[in-house]
């Protein structure tokens, strides 16, 4: 069995291997691209406190001790994850990125392949996550100065005096507006005007979202986002931008220019923009395997490759929180547990 990643879905999901009895390195490997344990938090910017994360779910059977709230999460979170590879024996090998999954000729197992080496598999679980593929949408024009996706952003401190513009409607967004209307003068450009949840995300609420994301990857449409369905909830991020006075939105502008933005006649000059307008799902190793529909997505049945059961994406589409992530993994092992069946005991 290849595991393929070792953020937060990947944890789960070798955690639930190794508590359906597969045993490390003999029946299964996690591969993963990093140097060091963390996952996409590793690279967050540095300015993400504990505080200000969106929220955070413990992986399984193991809590995070209660974090100083003014901590860095790319500190705290990846400490988290390295205890916990260690403390489960969860077996990382890294760092290995895998450039291709085929299927074997003439035969029925899965070949992993990096420049590490390649690895025979009955089942595949990928957890690749999206950080990897930032999307920067194109708009006509060309811009002079500083542009930067949110995945390169490193904290306010480069902007401090400048207007800069924040492309984008969802969490990444706010945290950008909380952090540079603090230091300098920011513009907030959306493609739809924002919507603002105020009060409490029930449990309900929170079903009724992923049921709407999952129905897109059930028809193999691509991925969207949970934000783009729960709306802007309560947040201290959201609480600063607001006390900052920077939540007034301007819709998207036509084209970029020599000095800023223009709408038709009107332009307005910035220093930089940032483009917080998400990620997409890092699955091209996946591409020999021509798991994607017309539609663009890979159509899944819970975690499971319709096109080939062999094959759970975990971390994908309605499971890309920390919360839908430990689920998937357990589901996902579920699933390859029903396919293969449990692994033979261990010899004496
Ligand atoms: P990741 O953490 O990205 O891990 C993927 C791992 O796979 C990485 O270690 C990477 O090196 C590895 N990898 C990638 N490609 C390869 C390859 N080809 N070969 C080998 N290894 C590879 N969720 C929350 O619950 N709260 C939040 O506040 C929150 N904020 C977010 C903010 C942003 C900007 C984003 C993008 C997401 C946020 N999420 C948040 C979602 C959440 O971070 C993830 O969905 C969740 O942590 C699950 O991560 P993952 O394991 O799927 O991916």
């Amino acid at each position: 069995m290849v595991v393929i990643g070792a953020g937060q879905a990947g944890l789960s999901a070798a955690y639930h291997l190794r508590r359906r009895g597969f045993v490390p390195h003999r029946d299964f490997v996690v591969l993963d691209a990093d140097d060091a344990p963390g996952g996409a938090w590793a690279h967050r910017s540095p300015s993400l406190r504990m505080a200000t994360v969106h929220g955070f779910h413990d992986l399984p059977d193991f809590e995070l001790p209660a974090p100083d709230p003014q901590a860095p999460a790319r500190e705290v979170v990846p400490g988290y994850f390295a205890a916990y590879e260690a403390r489960h024996a969860l077996p990382v090998v890294r760092p290995v990125r895998v450039t291709a999954v085929r299927a074997e000729p003439g035969g029925d197992r899965l070949l992993v392949e990096s420049a590490a080496g390649t690895w025979s598999t009955r089942a595949l679980v990928n957890a690749t996550g999206t950080w990897t593929r930032p999307f920067l949408p194109h708009y006509p024009g060309h811009f002079a100065g500083r542009q930067l996706h949110y995945a390169d952003y490193r904290g306010p401190a480069e902007f401090a005096g400048r207007t800069v513009a924040v492309v984008g409607g969802g969490a990444s967004a706010i945290q950008l507006l909380s952090e540079l209307a603090a230091v300098g003068r920011t513009l907030w450009v959306t493609r739809r005007e924002p919507v603002f949840r105020e009060g409490p995300f029930g449990e309900q609420d929170g079903r009724a979202a992923v049921a709407l994301v999952e129905e897109r990857v059930r028809q193999g449409l691509p991925v969207r986002s949970v934000v783009s369905v729960t709306g802007l909830g309560p947040s201290v991020a959201l609480r600063r931008a607001r006390e900052l006075g920077a939540l007034h939105r301007e819709p998207m502008f036509d084209r970029l220019t020599e000095h800023g933005l223009a709408w038709g006649e009107r332009e307005v000059a910035v220093d930089a923009v940032i483009w917080a307008t998400g990620f997409r799902a890092e699955v091209g190793h996946l591409a020999p395997l021509g798991l994607r529909e017309a539609g663009g997505g890979i159509r899944l049945d819970g975690t499971r490759a319709v096109a080939d059961p062999r094959i759970h994406l975990v971390g994908y589409g309605p499971s890309a929180s920390t919360i839908g992530a430990n689920r998937a993994g357990r589901a996902a092992v579920s699933g390859i547990v029903r396919l293969i069946g449990a692994p033979a005991a261990a010899q004496p």
